[in-house]
């Protein structure tokens, strides 16, 4: 019998190892790399051999996992993925997919020198800010505009310049917690402020803000509800009538909206959300939404409103820790740019593209997928139909008909193949149902297609 300690005796030494990857193999990686790679294939055996999992393996079987090894290292590791899930803005891949021009514009901001924060009329320093202000105003009917990092930190934002050491009243159903890490009650403690509840989950009445109004009072904020719906026996207080007793108490009215809606997609038979413009125009003196949620750029927080308020939060020192980069903001600023023509707009942005494809249209795409399909003995390809979701905190109760090729092969069990996709060298992230693996269209360039169909092929 190989005892343990022989096993170990015969792994070979981490030095030799290094010097053969570099000499006899020929890998091309930095030292560091190699290092790294065969220290931890070394450990990984050892462990092995210390639990019994393994009674020894050869010399070149060890030296190809160190390579494999090597080699996945010396990639990027955050990588494009081909998102076959039909969650059009799905927070894991990334949120909302850049339309096509706007990624090409960012190499062109990110390899030279811009404008970033120099006017060029004027010949002297100028504000990052204002490549988006006057688009935002205008789009929005706002009188005024402020981008930050995301809308967490426009929230934290708005809360730390307008009402610090004061109390915002929020209704009780509207205490909402997005992807675990931003919570309402949080992120007003650590803005400075003191949360005030009231009405309960499901209803809340005029009288219960008002009720809660006191000396202390510094705004009253609206949350959207954007990952749940509470239904049946429920009442909301509307924008407009919180207007009404702001008002009356010169309280702000601060709506974070989560998902910002610049279209009118109510009109295109999809939810009910209404516009940003329409939040504004009902009464709300700041709204601040995502810029990668439905409005479908990059990761952004977008406040508007008047300009008394947000000239508060200009001259808030944090607005410094908060700010947007240059990539975002050439990235932010193309895809507002796209909604200066709705009817454009709806074909170049893919998040609204993706939204809007017709039924049919996603039909004749996933039968394009299974042409490309060579039958073969051990896999069962079929259209079926199926549901996607809008995604990313964004209209909850919202499913739009899809369709999805499904694939069953007798000789690998899905969740293998699920894994399968998913280590290919463009991972393709899919979905199971039953004891299927799904590929909805909705999500999937002609492209993407192509490649999910390559691997298919190739198996
Ligand atoms: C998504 C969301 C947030 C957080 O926005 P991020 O851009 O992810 O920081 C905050 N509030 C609401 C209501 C949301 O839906």
């Amino acid at each position: 019998m190989t005892d343990k300690n022989s096993l170990m005796r015969q792994l070979p030494k981490v030095d030799e190892i290094i010097r053969c990857m570099i000499i006899e193999r020929a890998v091309k990686a930095p030292e560091v790399l190699i290092k790294l790679a065969v220290k931890k294939e070394i450990d990984s055996e050892r462990e092995k051999i210390v639990t019994g999992e393994s009674t020894g393996c050869t010399r070149d079987v060890l030296l190809d996992r160190i390579e494999d090894e090597i080699k996945r290292q010396n990639q990027p590791h955050l990588k494009r993925v081909i998102n076959a899930t039909g969650i059009v803005l799905h927070t894991n891949l990334g949120r909302a997919k850049l339309a096509q021009e706007v990624s090409d514009q960012m190499k062109e901001i990110g390899g030279y020198y811009s404008n970033l924060e120099y006017d060029l009329e004027a010949g002297e320093r100028g504000s990052r800010y204002a490549h988006v202000e006057q688009l935002l105003t205008f789009l929005t009917g706002a009188e005024a505009a402020l981008v930050v990092n995301n809308n967490a930190a426009a929230v934290f934002l708005i809360l730390n310049s307008l009402v610090r050491e004061k109390e915002v009243i929020v209704s009780r159903g509207e205490l909402v917690e997005i992807g675990g890490s931003f919570r309402v009650p949080e992120i007003m403690k650590a803005s400075g402020c003191t949360l005030v509840e009231v009405g309960t989950t499901n209803k809340t009445h005029e009288s219960d803000y008002v009720n809660g109004i006191s000396e202390h009072t510094g705004a009253l904020l609206k949350v959207h509800t954007s990952n749940y719906k509470i239904i049946g026996f429920t009442k909301e207080v509307s924008i407009e009538g919180l207007k009404a007793i702001g008002a009356r108490h010169q309280l702000p009215v601060i709506y974070d909206m989560g998902s910002g809606l610049m279209m009118d997609l109510k009109a295109h038979g999809i939810g009910e959300e209404p516009t940003v413009k329409q939040c504004l125009f009902d009464g709300a003196d700041v709204v601040c939404f995502s810029g990668d949620k439905l409005l479908g750029g990059p990761q952004a927080g977008i406040i508007v409103g008047s300009k008394e308020y947000i000239g508060k939060m200009k001259k808030n020192h944090l607005l410094r820790a908060l700010r947007i980069d240059k990539l975002t903001l050439t990235a932010l600023e193309l895809t507002l740019r796209e909604y200066l023509d709705e009817e454009k707009a709806m074909k170049t942005i893919p998040t609204l593209h993706m939204i809007m494809e017709p039924l049919e249209r996603l039909e004749e795409k996933a039968r394009l997928f299974l042409k490309l399909l060579n039958p073969c003995q051990e896999a069962e390809y079929e259209v079926v139909k199926t549901q996607s979701q809008i995604g990313g905190g964004s209209m909850p109760g919202v499913c739009l008909d899809s369709y999805a090729v499904s694939v069953y092969r007798t000789e690998i069990s899905e969740g293998m193949l699920e894994r399968m996709l998913r280590e290919n060298s463009i991972p393709i992230v899919t979905r199971i149902y039953k004891n299927k693996v799904l590929f909805d269209v909705r999500t999937m360039s002609e492209e993407d297609i192509q490649t999910a169909a390559d691997f298919l092929n190739q198996l």
